[in-house]
């Protein structure tokens, strides 16, 4: 056996299990590779949206967040036809913005400061589990591990290959890198937007707005995010409710460059495991609700890292408790939350509905977010 564990996919979700790994089991983490197509610093298009989870796993690692360059929004508006619910933290920010070829490097950085081995530049191709192991093709040869740890993304090779026939559940997101506004914008240079004006057209989803920065540069990064949950209804392209949002704060869409990526969410009764081979971050499925995937899938490392541990320990590495161990976990039951409340919310689509949620029951949004949504790893040993 070459090594113990065999990590593919060096994004938050892959190098959060290693840095766990090698905070619960070090003697583990010495015995484990990670392979990445990439090279770090990789472009990942992503908002790079960070919320108080993300910043709890991170501090429990003992990481500093603030060395990465970042931009703070110090209030996050929800808002329906430009009115709603406007989230301040006392003391500090409501979201934090990344650039996630920084972000991911950094964090590439600091497993390998902890001894973790990572190989870029090598594709994976395909895996096959067997009893005594499990092969891994890549571009570069075979490798052989105990355990393979499927990080790599929504559109992963590892699922791909272990469960080809599960159900796929995936959302549409497009994003654009814009300066600030030069004209006349009613949002806020240092506040994150989140409209859902979107919804009654039939887009299961929100465009955001969000401060960031490029090279110490600010910038705004602009999206919608589409869960699909609405896909029989006649409904605009994504492309056409987006131009006409930032439209409405002078921006023309056709001046910047476009780009989309699809993110396959979190459903509770899924499959996320086979003998020798378990899923973590977008590849076992993110947030269904928002498109939340950052803090989700540094989580999901912390759990399969408890996951592995233990299948070492016992001798059993059939993994057939990881789905209930996730379930169980403050991760699973906010996701299982999120997917639920994607399709109760979604499908009260109606304009009506819409204004009564965001412009008058924004309190018992609050409470519903901070109980379900958010704020689960805190809730979480
Ligand atoms: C447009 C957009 C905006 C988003 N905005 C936000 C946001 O603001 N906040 C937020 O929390 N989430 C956001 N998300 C979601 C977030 O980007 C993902 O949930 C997150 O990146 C998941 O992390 P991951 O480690 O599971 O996968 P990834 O970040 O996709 O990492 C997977 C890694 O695996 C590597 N890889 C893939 N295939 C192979 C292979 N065959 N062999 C070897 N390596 C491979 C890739 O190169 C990559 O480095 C956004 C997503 C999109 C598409």
């Amino acid at each position: 056996m070459d090594y113990d564990v065999l990590i593919v996919g060096a994004g938050p979700a892959g190098i959060s299990t290693a840095l766990h790994l090698a905070q619960l089991a070090p003697d583990l983490a010495a015995r484990t590779l990670v392979l990445e197509k990439a090279h770090h610093p990789r472009p990942k298009l992503c908002g790079g949206g960070l919320v108080i989870d993300a910043e709890v796993i991170l501090q429990r690692l003992g990481l500093d967040v603030d060395e990465v360059p970042h931009a703070d929004a110090g209030t996050a508006h929800f808002d329906f036809e430009a009115r709603g619910l406007d989230i301040h933290v006392p003391r500090t920010h409501a979201l934090r913005m990344v650039r996630r070829d920084e972000f991911d490097a950094w964090l590439a950085s600091k497993a390998r400061a902890r001894g973790i081995a990572i190989q870029e530049g090598v594709t994976v191709e395909g895996v096959a589990p067997g009893p005594e192991g499990v092969t891994v093709a890549t571009d570069r040869g075979e490798y052989r591990a105990r355990v393979v740890v499927g990080a790599d993304g929504s559109k992963g090779v590892v699922r791909r290959s272990i469960l080809p026939d599960s159900a796929v559940r995936t959302a549409r997101l497009l994003e654009v890198l814009t300066p600030p506004p030069t004209g006349a914008s009613a949002h806020k240079p240092g506040d994150a937007y989140f409209e859902f004006a979107c919804v009654p057209g039939g887009i299961a989803g929100y465009t955001w707005d969000f401060p960031t920065q490029l090279k110490g540069r600010p910038m705004r990064c602009w999206g919608i995010y589409d869960t699909n949950l609405l896909a029989g209804a006649e409904r605009p392209p994504l492309r056409d409710a987006l131009a006409e949002e930032m439209a409405r704060h002078g921006y023309r869409l056709e001046d910047y460059e476009l780009e989309g990526h699809p993110i396959r969410w979190f459903d509770p009764f899924n499959r996320f495991a086979v003998p020798g081979v378990l899923l973590v971050g977008d590849a076992a499925g993110a947030d269904a609700l928002l498109g939340e995937g950052i803090s989700i899938a540094l989580g999901y490392g912390a759990l399969a890292a408890r996951a592995i541990q233990s299948a070492f320990a016992r001798g059993d590495f059939s993994f057939r408790d990881y789905r209930a161990r996730l379930r169980r976990s403050a991760l699973g039951r906010a996701l299982t939350a999120r997917t639920a409340l994607a399709y109760l919310y979604y499908h009260l689509h109606w304009r009506r509905f819409q204004r009564l949620l965001w412009h008058r029951l924004g309190g018992l949004v609050v409470a519903l977010a901070w109980l379900l949504v958010i704020n689960w790893a805190r809730r979480s040993r």
